[in-house]
């Protein structure tokens, strides 16, 4: 039965509108929806060029998708929000859940203000095929611990994608609103340079996802770790912003046998267990999950800034370290496996606090996800759950000899290395005078630095 009064879908992480469960909950109570969208300065500010670029073009595309009709404002959502919902006479307001530790405060908030006018905050999902906290051991405790998280959560089960073709509503056409809450255009893209990003929105995700369905689901498993091969999904950013649903995702691999599903299934698992991690314990965001390495010896001075400069530009002299900090340079996005590499190499060859690398990550990535980012940061420092043990110290240089044999990953990204054939790349600075003189020597010697990790490592764990 659907009521007279309209309603409010506040759009946030679920830039769509096909296997939205928050529409389709919306559309069984009402059949007139405003679409909105509140530009959070508190969100913005700590947002870097690509990821902006990114979010306003997924706006731009769910704007079209509505024809025209998505409502953006700026402001605090505490107040805008239910000043809309009032506006319009609504009374509820749907959202998919944020289970974040910010936006879960602010949703609070927000359904306090709300209620105090009369109106409801109805939450329906998340942007997770298992709402982060419902997974939890027999006697209610979360996991922290991936392998059990897994079977537990393949136990749980999922529904299906909300069949949203059917819920069909009368968007309400901002023009039609009082002057103060007409709108705001969806912001110009900063300037990008030479970067190229995805292309956003919905129907660019279905797109890539049912290409790489067709083309490469088949040996997913075995390619997933080169760089050099097209071999994994690239679909995180439209994760992260909600182009597309998990759930639409895990149906379409719900059919499908083979290693490479079942290994594509599982890293959907660990995007849910990180979302799990942080639900439970939202201080991993900032602080050393394993206290233990609160106690850790790293770098800070002016000598660690002047490395940490040379990281993100990707200019350290270990050819695989400066490809991937230069694919993020280029492309707002960088391979899996050259993000523990780099990521390690910044805690385990350079000694500077993780989180140093994981601002700059979550500032440029088109996918930056607090509950993914920083918890795989944690993973390669040692200090996250279920984390490599910290003696585990990637070596650079095997690393791109082991997952990029032959050296194209390289030569694509760095440019001075071009010269170099096969995986010699891995090494200029074998070739002596004849190295190539526009790319740098290594900043450190691994050997040594692995060396000075171990002992940091020893006097926090008191191992050896
Ligand atoms: P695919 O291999 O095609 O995997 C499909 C999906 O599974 C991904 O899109 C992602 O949603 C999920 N997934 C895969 N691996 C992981 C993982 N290790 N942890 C969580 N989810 C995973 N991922 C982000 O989405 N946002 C981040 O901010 C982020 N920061 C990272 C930082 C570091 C230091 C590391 C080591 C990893 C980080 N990851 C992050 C995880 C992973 O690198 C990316 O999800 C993956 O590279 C995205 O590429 P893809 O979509 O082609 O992945």
């Amino acid at each position: 039965m659907t009521s007279e009064d309209p309603a409010v879908l506040w759009f946030r992480r679920d830039l769509r509108l096909g296997d939205h469960a928050a529409l389709h909950d919306a559309a069984e109570r009402t059949d007139t929806v405003l679409a909105l969208y509140v530009l959070d300065e508190k969100l913005l500010a700590p947002s870097g060029a690509p990821r902006l670029a990114f979010m306003y073009g997924c706006l731009r595309a769910l704007d079209e998708q509505l024809g025209g009709r998505l409502l953006v404002l700026t402001g605090d959502p505490v107040t805008i929000v239910p000043r809309v919902a009032e506006a319009i006479g609504a009374a509820s307001v749907h959202i998919s859940a944020d289970t974040g530790p910010y936006g879960h405060r602010r949703d609070r908030d927000v359904a306090d203000a709300l209620r105090e006018r009369g109106a409801e905050l109805v939450e329906t999902g998340s942007p997770y095929a298992i709402t982060p906290g419902r997974v939890t051991k027999g006697d209610g405790d979360p996991y922290r611990v991936f392998t059990p998280f897994y079977r537990a959560w393949k136990e749980h089960g999922y529904p299906s994608p909300a069949d949203t073709k059917k819920s069909t509503v009368d968007w309400i056409d901002p023009a039609t609103l009082p002057a103060k809450l007409r709108g705001e255009r969806i912001p110009d893209d900063p300037d990008l340079g030479e970067m190229r990003l995805p292309e956003p929105g919905e129907k660019a995700a279905l797109k890539l996802w049912r290409d790489f369905l067709d083309e490469y689901l088949t040996d997913y498993d075995g390619d997933r770790d080169r760089p050099d091969r097209p071999g994994t999904t690239r679909i995180s950013p439209y994760l992260r912003w909600g182009c597309v649903h998990p759930r639409t995702l895990l149906a379409d691999l719900a059919g499908r046998t083979g290693s490479g599903a079942e290994s594509l299934r599982g890293e959907i698992a660990w995007r849910e267990f990180h979302a799990d991690v942080l639900w439970h314990w939202p201080k991993a965001a900032r602080k050393n999950f394993d206290t233990r390495f609160d106690a850790m010896k790293h770098d800070t001075g002016k000598e660690a800034q002047r490395l940490f400069e040379a990281w993100c530009d990707g200019r350290t002299g270990y050819p695989i370290v400066d490809a991937g900090m230069r694919q993020l340079l280029a492309e707002g996005w960088m391979h899996n496996r050259v993000r523990m590499v780099v990521a390690s190499f910044l805690v385990k060859d350079l000694h500077l606090p993780w989180w140093w690398g994981a601002r700059h990550f979550m500032n440029q990535l088109v996918d930056g996800d607090l509950a993914s980012n920083q918890l795989n940061w944690q993973w390669v420092a040692g200090s996250g759950t279920d984390a490599a043990p910290y003696f585990r110290i990637f070596n650079p240089t095997t690393q791109g000899e082991k997952f990029d044999p032959n050296g194209d990953y390289v030569r694509r990204y760095v440019p001075e290395l071009r010269s170099l054939q096969g995986k010699s790349v891995h090494q200029p600075w074998k070739r002596g005078n004849d190295a190539p003189a526009d790319y740098p020597r290594p900043l450190v010697e691994h050997a040594q630095e692995r060396q000075v990790s171990l002992e940091r490592y020893g006097a926090v764990t008191g191992k050896p």
